[in-house]
């Protein structure tokens, strides 16, 4: 097993620019390493509706001015707000963005935007590079998964967070490491409780060599590697199993490529964003 070292998000996504990757291989997030299972998607459950019904496709689409540039991104506003509370909320015509139809993001990274977009449209997640050496590409697939988490948290996308986590799951299966700013990412971008948490938690007591250990060490408040309630967690995860101990497992005896649902958020009460088709209105 490899390991993956921390990359600084802020110093090594800045440095990155236009995310053109139009890859023409799918990246579903649902879908398993095993290429042979990619064609099997969930059906769509009732596929005839009234013409009365359906989104209102006549309205001009938002306008999203994205970055520092004011990158021009167009999409129609049942879509945003089908899909993101943020959107659903500013979009409201009381609101000056969803009376003037415009929405300006200004600290959003258009290339990371770009992939949620696509996302919306497709339901995948466009996050791979396959131009670089392995080094590159995986370090820039973890890079963007980590703004996808950011961005989704933002915009307030659950779908979005879900599939991201299942796509941190399925590459840690694919290079078989692990990453060790899973937490970091994670804790900063999710609320107590969160199930995506989890991921992080298990991830470190069952996945990380223990010699790793020493990086939870936090020498400066001001600087920590590792999130204070992360190692609560830890702690209260791993305190009814010392006297057995905790075993080490391997990331294919760890995780269920086909049962991930223990770590998304949506619950019970909502369906899974893999049992869904990709537009919702
Ligand atoms: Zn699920």
């Amino acid at each position: 097993m490899r390991l993956r070292r921390p990359l600084n998000y802020n110093e090594s996504y800045a440095s990155q620019s236009g995310d053109e990757s139009d890859s023409d291989k799918e990246s579903n997030a649902s879908q398993s390493s095993n290429e042979s299972e990619s064609t099997l998607e969930p059906l769509r459950k009732k596929l005839r509706f009234s013409t009365e019904e359906g989104p209102q496709i006549e309205l001009k689409p938002i306008t999203i001015l994205v970055g520092d540039k004011d990158q021009e991104f167009y999409i129609h506003e049942k879509l945003l707000s089908s899909t993101s509370a943020f959107f659903a909320k500013v979009l409201k015509d009381d609101w000056k963005e969803g009376h003037d139809r415009i929405v300006k993001l200004p600290d959003v990274e258009p290339s990371v935007f770009r992939i949620w977009m696509k996302w919306l449209y497709t339901g995948r997640l466009f996050v791979k590079n396959e131009q670089d050496d392995d080094e590159d590409k995986t370090d820039e697939e973890h890079t963007h998964l980590y703004a996808c988490y950011a961005l989704g948290d933002f915009l307030q996308d659950l779908d979005f967070k879900d599939a991201t986590i299942d796509a941190f799951i399925e590459n840690m299966v694919e290079c078989n490491e692990y990453f060790m700013a899973l937490a970091d990412h994670i804790y900063g971008h999710s609320k107590k409780g969160s199930r995506h948490r989890e991921l992080a938690v298990d991830c470190f007591v069952r996945l990380w060599d223990r010699e790793d250990w020493t990086e939870l060490v936090i020498e400066d408040q001001d600087d920590a590697f590792q999130p204070p309630q992360f190692l609560c967690d830890v702690l209260i995860q791993i305190g009814p199993a010392l006297d057995k101990g905790v075993e080490e497992k391997s990331i294919p005896e760890l995780f269920d490529l086909k049962d991930t649902c223990k770590y998304h958020d949506h619950g019970s009460d909502k369906p899974c964003y893999k049992t869904k088709p990709a537009f919702l209105f």
